[in-house]
């Protein structure tokens, strides 16, 4: 694979030290329930082996991916994991990697559950699956209750060992209303004694991930699904089940500061145009480091402990933030684009709250390319 270059713009800086806190905060409310660690998208864009390390490390032995080589990166710095889930795409010849590194596929379709059978026989193993069921998100899964019949009998194919049985919330709503969400949670009730009669014992069950965690402790079951409220975003709520604070941080230094005059004009286009004299600070940053276009104009980075508008449209790799007169910003000042400084804090939601989008997509947005330094490690 072709190595990227670290190009020394920003950086990344994921605090290991709040991942425990977050870990142990989550676990005292869960109980018996495990934690399963959701760790796709390079943990959610904060680096997967870390991750996993620092969560192995804390005691989390169930994982949960979205592909096969995540699966094999996380089984190597956890070799003690308990189960790790590829809760997406995995082909029957992925299965002699699956047995080597004990991973379990959730299985999605009759015909998926078929070809992943005939290749364990083919390799001479025996293959522990879960069996996905689709209760309402029109994804990945067995149709319930219409293709139940299907997915039970897989339960009798030789090469497959079903062990487990799981669904997805398509949406968990406010407390006052939650029919959507009753309706699944009454599909899979349904599904899941059909199951284990089929398969002769009981099955390991998951449905939830943060959202429902924190909103319906009744559908907990044997483990819940947690991604997000792991890297503290959906779950700073007081009151809630469990708090959790941002782990990531994101980084960078003024190149150069300029005096300016009122009405001087900044960035393609000259979107933005100065009131009055002022200093400007150009940021090393861009969009194609994932600092999202929609945030010219609208968005805020943290400089001397102050909040600074973002001015000017964003450039691929700069960013130009208005300080205001005798700011006493120098080059080389640290910026916070995600984070804190001094009183101040800047967090993905608010980013993702201008970019019309999802902390999620802000936080697997940061380019791959934008070094992750570990802190409290
Ligand atoms: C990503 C994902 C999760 C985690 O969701 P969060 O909202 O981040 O907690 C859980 N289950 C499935 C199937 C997922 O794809």
């Amino acid at each position: 694979m072709a190595r990227m270059i670290n190009c020394d713009g920003s950086w990344v800086e994921v605090d290991l030290r709040v991942v425990r806190d977050n870990v142990a905060a989550i676990r005292a409310a869960l109980g018996p329930t495990q934690l399963m660690a959701v760790i796709k998208s390079d943990a959610y864009g904060h680096g997967l082996t870390p991750l996993a390390a620092a969560l192995a490390g804390c005691g989390v032995r169930h994982f949960a991916v979205a592909y096969v080589a995540e699966a094999e990166a996380v089984r190597a710095v956890a070799p003690n994991a308990e189960m790790i889930v590829v809760l997406g795409a995995t082909w029957p010849a992925d299965v002699p990697r699956l047995l080597r590194s004990r991973i379990t596929p959730a299985v999605v379709s009759q015909a998926h559950g078929e070809a992943l059978a005939a290749a364990a026989v083919a390799a001479g193993g025996e293959l522990p699956v879960h069996l996905k069921l689709d209760t309402g998100m029109g994804r990945l899964g067995f149709i319930c209750p219409d293709e139940l019949p299907t997915a039970a009998a897989l339960t009798q194919l030789p090469g497959l060992s079903v062990q487990g049985v799981c669904t997805h919330f398509a949406m968990v709503e406010p407390e006052r209303k939650p029919t959507a969400a009753r309706n699944q949670v009454e599909k899979f009730k349904q599904a899941v004694p059909m199951l284990e009669a089929a398969v002769g014992r009981r099955l390991y069950r998951h449905m939830s991930s943060s959202r429902a965690a924190l909103l319906l402790p009744e559908c907990d079951h044997d483990a819940v699904r947690i991604g997000i409220a792991l890297y503290g975003y959906s779950a700073s709520e007081a009151g809630r089940r469990f708090q959790t604070r941002p782990i990531l941080s994101w980084k960078s230094r003024v190149m150069q500061v300029k005096r300016v005059p009122a009405g001087f004009p900044v960035g393609y286009y000259s979107s933005y145009r100065t009131s009055a004299p002022t200093d400007l600070a150009v940021i090393s940053c861009g969009y194609t480091d994932g600092y999202q276009r929609h945030l010219g104009n609208r968005g805020h980075v943290l400089i001397g402990g102050q909040r600074r508008p973002v001015v000017g449209r964003v450039s691929m790799n700069w960013v130009t933030a208005d300080l205001g007169a005798n700011s006493g910003v120098q080059p080389g000042d640290e910026v916070v684009l995600m984070g804190i400084q001094g009183d101040q804090a800047i967090w993905a939601d608010e980013l993702a709250k201008h970019c019309s989008t999802i902390p999620y997509e802000i936080l697997t947005g940061i380019s791959r390319q934008i070094e992750r330094r570990y802190i409290g490690g």
